[in-house]
């Protein structure tokens, strides 16, 4: 649809018209559980990039020059940062998720807000991240494992499906929408849908906004999230639903500049308190586009989910033919090669657990999940927290790639120090000469940084970096950034 009809309801209409049809600047969040701001930045400048921090969106930069995209940088490869558009890094802090709460992302991939609220919990916590769709749900599970977050839930399934037994503090509902704000991608154009598309896309809005607020306990918050102009899709749901859900909707104050929610458009009227709704236009932090509204859940004096559907985190992967006692000796093995061998330090697994899946160990901080009170359905547990250990063909362990760059400089032993060509040396398989009293296992640096595990054999270092991301690493050595592309930001 053309974006005139929006003539009368948006200020400063040539601003806005300007700025869509002007390229949108990169923007990165920094993983602060990984990185402090400061220390990524200090990185990143000393490489060339020039940075503006964002105002009102703390850990968010601007890069205004730099010898390359960011998504080129081994700083991103190691999961330090996330790429993502100003607009909708304002969506996590308004849902405003704590340390220890239990959350739903009902609409997750590509990760952008889940990672996001996940930060903001500083991995504590339980972080359920739904996706109906398989291929996107890749791309979700790889941002995911890339940042290293530690309580991330992800299910596959239909949001409007989620079994109802088991209530959260906070649910997001980032909608899929007609993607009118992504309009500076296409040079200003928006997507061409239909009106028949239009009619769809409303009434999943409404279906998964009304099951956020089904499953939300007394008191919680749901944020409703589109990232379109569209009133049909963004103030007409939200009116139908303050109609009649037991909810309130909470005035939005966003550190960052907006314009208030509609009350009226083409002759219909919505709810008035839309007006406390938020709109963020491309031209006023120039960004992408968004909509928000937040919804308290009232006490109706409904049935309240009991407790007892939130139970703690099973030692076995669902599905898995592992008993427990088995898992126990697995991680006691884990233990050993991480905190005797690589010397890292005990209290980094304070409020960790270990799952059993396919012989592997899985590292994760989610202290309940919802599955003890879901009823079976079309629903699939896809993985929870990150692969942290596996075990060669003799039994013996062996800590994941991810792991090691997870521990990052909280390993305490040794670690062997790689200039340019001896990374690139063994991301192409050949061997880097090293004594052979180191004889082992070890993690692999470079550029000050863990980005692996190796081993010390007579013919010297092998990497034991699998192939995907050795090719990754060596395109970014070499300058031309990694081999893979991440996922864009929704
Ligand atoms: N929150 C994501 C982020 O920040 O990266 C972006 C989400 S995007 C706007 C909407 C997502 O909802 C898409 O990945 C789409 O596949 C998914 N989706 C669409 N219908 C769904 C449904 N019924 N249940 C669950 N997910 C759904």
């Amino acid at each position: 649809m053309s974006l005139d009809r929006y003539r009368s309801i948006i200020p400063e209409w040539a601003a806005f018209m300007e700025a869509a049809e002007r390229p949108e600047p990169q923007v990165f969040r920094v993983r602060t559980g990984r990185i402090s701001p400061e220390a990524l930045r200090h990185r990143l400048e000393t490489q060339g990039y020039r940075l503006t921090p964002l105002e009102g969106m703390p850990a968010f930069f601007r890069v205004d020059d730099g010898p390359r995209p960011v998504s080129f940088s081994l700083e991103h490869w190691l999961g330090w940062m996330y790429v993502q558009q100003a607009s909708t890094g304002v969506a996590a802090p308004a849902l405003a998720p704590r340390p220890g709460e239990r959350v739903l992302d009902l609409c997750a991939a590509p990760g952008g807000k889940t990672t996001h609220a996940a930060d903001l919990m500083e991995d504590r916590g339980s972080l359920v991240a739904v996706e109906v769709n398989d291929n996107r749900i890749r791309g979700l599970l790889g941002n995911s494992y890339r940042l290293g977050h530690t309580n991330i839930l992800v299910v596959e399934g239909d949001g409007r499906d989620l079994p109802e037994e088991a209530s959260f503090d906070r649910v997001l509902v980032d909608a899929p929408c007609s993607g009118e704000g992504t309009l500076r991608r296409r040079s200003g154009r928006p997507p061409n849908q239909s009106r028949r598309f239009l009619g769809y896309v409303v009434k999943m809005q409404e279906a998964l906004l009304r099951k956020a607020i089904r499953v939300t306990r007394p008191g919680g918050t749901i944020l409703y999230v589109t990232c379109t102009f569209a009133p049909e899709e963004n103030e007409g749901v939200v009116s139908r639903v303050l109609a009649d859900e037991p909810v309130e909707l909470e005035p939005l104050a966003l550190p960052v500049p907006h314009a208030p929610g509609l009350t009226h458009f083409e002759g219909k009227h919505f709810d008035p308190r839309l007006e406390g709704a938020a709109r963020i236009y491309p031209h006023l932090m120039d960004s992408g586009g968004l909509f928000l509204a937040k919804l308290r859940k009232l006490d109706d004096g409904g049935a309240v989910s009991p407790e007892s559907a939130w139970t703690p985190v099973h030692p076995v992967f669902p599905g898995d033919p592992r008993d427990a006692g088995e898992a126990e000796r697995l991680v006691a093995m884990a233990m050993e090669s991480l905190v005797g061998r690589f010397r890292a330090d005990p209290g980094v697994f304070e409020g960790l657990s270990w799952m059993a899946r396919g012989g592997r160990l899985w590292l994760h901080g989610a202290p309940g999940w919802p599955l003890g009170g879901w009823t079976p359905g079309p629903w699939r547990v896809v993985s929870l927290g990150f692969r942290a250990m596996e075990f060669d063909t003799k039994g013996r362990p062996r800590p994941t790639n991810d792991v090691l760059q997870w521990l990052g400089s909280r390993i305490g032993a040794g670690g062997l120090d790689l200039s340019d060509d001896e990374l690139i040396a063994l991301c192409e398989g050949r061997p880097v000469p090293r004594p052979e009293e180191l004889a082992g296992l070890q993690a692999l640096r470079w550029r000050g940084a863990v980005v692996g595990r190796g081993v010390i054999t007579k013919e010297g270092v092998r990497s034991e970096i699998s192939k995907a991301p050795a090719a990754d690493l060596k395109g970014i050595a070499e300058g031309r950034g990694p081999a893979s592309r991440p996922p864009a930001d929704d």
